[in-house]
């Protein structure tokens, strides 16, 4: 596995994660089986969110992670965008860590939300972090204006992470969010890095011929092209232990660059990617 540092934080987190949306719609052991399957790959880093299956998600990875190493994993959860108030957010966060068994180590705002205050979540989340809940405090599905107040409003290294949508056909974070990420030093965790696993039902031509050209599989190319960038930790979310297998594969030996090149100019075939 690779690793990238989360923020500026002495935490490693492995480039390539375990996201957990809709993974409650599974079998239960076979749900389970993959998360496990994924942190023994070393896929420690695991997303899920009070949203996801309305807490199932999270009691499915409380589970799975009971025979590992609590200090080896990072567990990322959120707050859901109508629980935004600091009684709501305090709430949440602890009943979350119930249905986790276990503190939280990075909890996101999981949609920025203009009805309540920005000032009065992070400071529920402050009080988390001191009170022992939280490790460290992140945001999803900002803009660069949202995530430049938020930070403004804690010192300014206190926002680990923005999680955003980030795959070759959804590319809009390289406009400004993924370079002010890495001048900052900021974690970009990418969603949806398998576009939803649209990318593998119909997958452009070109990408097809590369990834046969360097013995890899569709899904591990469009992971290594989003973990070859700095500061990028990808979160492809898979109930399947062989698209977990396969998905970890994808780690490693980096695209080489005619081949970068040309990967990175699928814009025309991109506008013709299904939407669904
Ligand atoms: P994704 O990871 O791009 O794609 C998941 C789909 O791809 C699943 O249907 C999965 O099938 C399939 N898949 C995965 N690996 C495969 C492989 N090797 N071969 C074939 N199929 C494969 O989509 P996502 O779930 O939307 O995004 C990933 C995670 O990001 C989520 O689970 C969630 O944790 C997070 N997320 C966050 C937000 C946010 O607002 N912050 C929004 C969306 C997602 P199986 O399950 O059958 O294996």
């Amino acid at each position: 596995m690779e690793y990238e540092r989360l923020n500026n934080v002495e935490v490693n987190i492995p480039k390539i994660g375990l996201g957990t949306y809709q993974i409650e719609l599974s079998p239960r052991d076979e749900a389970i089986s993959a998360l496990r399957r994924g942190i023994e790959l070393g896929m420690t880093l695991i997303d899920t969110a009070e949203m996801y299956g309305w807490g199932r998600s999270e009691e499915i990875v409380g589970e799975a992670i009971k025979p590992f190493d609590r200090e080896e994993l990072t567990i990322v959860t959120k707050v859901w965008g109508t629980n935004l108030a600091y009684e709501s957010v305090k709430k949440s966060a602890k009943a979350s860590i119930a249905r986790l068994g276990t503190y939280i180590d990075v909890y996101l705002i999981h949609w920025p939300n203009p009805s309540y205050p920005l000032g009065e979540t992070l400071k529920a989340m402050k009080e988390l972090v001191s009170e022992g809940i939280i490790r460290y405090i992140g945001v999803s599905n900002f803009s660069l204006g949202q995530l430049k107040e938020a930070r403004n409003l804690l010192r300014n290294n206190d926002i680990v992470t923005n999680q955003v949508e980030y795959s070759l056909r959804v590319r809009d974070p390289e406009a400004d969010i993924l370079p002010y990420c890495q001048k900052e030093k900021i974690t970009l965790m990418a969603y949806s890095p398998l576009d939803r696993g649209r990318i593998l039902k119909r997958p452009p031509q070109k990408l097809k011929v590369i990834a046969a050209r360097l013995g890899k599989s569709v899904a591990q190319i469009a992971i290594n092209w989003l973990i070859s960038k700095p500061m990028v930790v990808a979160i492809p979310k898979a109930s399947k232990v062989e698209h977990v297998e396969e998905n970890a594969g994808a780690a490693g030996r980096r695209i080489p660059q005619d081949l970068m090149t040309e990967l990175e100019d699928l814009e025309e075939e991109r506008a013709r990617w299904p939407r669904s």
